[in-house]
């Protein structure tokens, strides 16, 4: 048997309109964007809870904005999000853009997930979209488990997995980055005998792609 095992549960969501309250580079490539509004009875248990955005489009139905996911800091009764700036995103725009007073709609996170037991290590990976789970996860770690944290782009973030020391006993993988991390970490769980139900393993953004393309 496993020293932990990964619990997952649906939790009650709807719409929530939200308003900027602040919006700063942390630096060219990254933009943290504090909000407020309607958070009564709003929670974010799981280190990777994910919500949906939507982001405003003057003249059409809010149902019909685009959106796209991304990962909750929750602060206190606000919550904060961190936008890797890119060219040409719906998402990157608004956060590029984005200043007090601006709206955006958020629903979810729809489930969630907790480590039941304790793994005996943690790996996180990921490129800067997955910045923020990666801290969520660390402040929820016990202070003396191993960790291994990369954060970098998908090609070196693959190389550094592979190059990832052994890993004895029972511990937990998160990897998350562009789509071509979900192969590259499922051959490295293979490799490394490490179960695949040990781990979270997410293609966060497909190059050349928009999150509106089809699967
Ligand atoms: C569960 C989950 C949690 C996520 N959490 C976060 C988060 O906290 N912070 C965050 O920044 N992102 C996060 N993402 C990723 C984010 O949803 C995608 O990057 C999304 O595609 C951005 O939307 P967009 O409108 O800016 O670009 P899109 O319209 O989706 O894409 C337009 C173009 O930009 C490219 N592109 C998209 N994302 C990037 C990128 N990061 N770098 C370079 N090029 C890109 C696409 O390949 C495409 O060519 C998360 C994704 C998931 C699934």
């Amino acid at each position: 048997m496993s020293a932990f095992t990964l619990i997952r549960t649906e939790l009650e969501t709807r719409r929530r309109e939200l308003v900027v309250v602040s919006a700063a580079d942390v630096d060219p490539d990254y933009r943290r964007v504090l909000l407020a509004g309607e958070l009564d009875g709003w929670t974010s248990p799981g280190a990777d809870d994910h919500v949906r955005l939507f982001f405003p489009v003057e003249g059409i139905p809010m149902e019909t904005w685009p959106s796209r996911e991304f990962t909750p800091i929750p602060v206190g009764p606000a919550v904060a999000f961190e936008f890797v700036l890119h060219d040409g995103g719906v998402a990157s725009d608004w956060a590029r853009a984005a200043g007090p007073g601006d709206r955006v709609v958020m629903g979810g996170p729809r489930r969630t997930m907790a480590i039941d037991g304790e793994p005996a290590w943690y790996v996180l990976l990921g490129d800067r979209t997955a910045e923020p789970a990666i801290r969520r996860f660390l402040a929820s770690i016990p202070e003396d488990t191993p960790r291994h944290v990369v954060i970098a782009d998908t090609p070196q973030l693959i190389e550094a997995m592979n190059a990832l020391p052994e890993l004895p006993g029972d511990g937990f993988v998160f990897a998350a980055a562009e789509q071509s991390v979900v192969a590259a970490a499922r051959a490295f769980l293979e490799s490394r005998g490490i179960p695949i139900d040990s781990a979270v393993i997410k293609g966060y953004w497909r190059r050349g792609l928009s999150a509106d393309a089809p699967k």
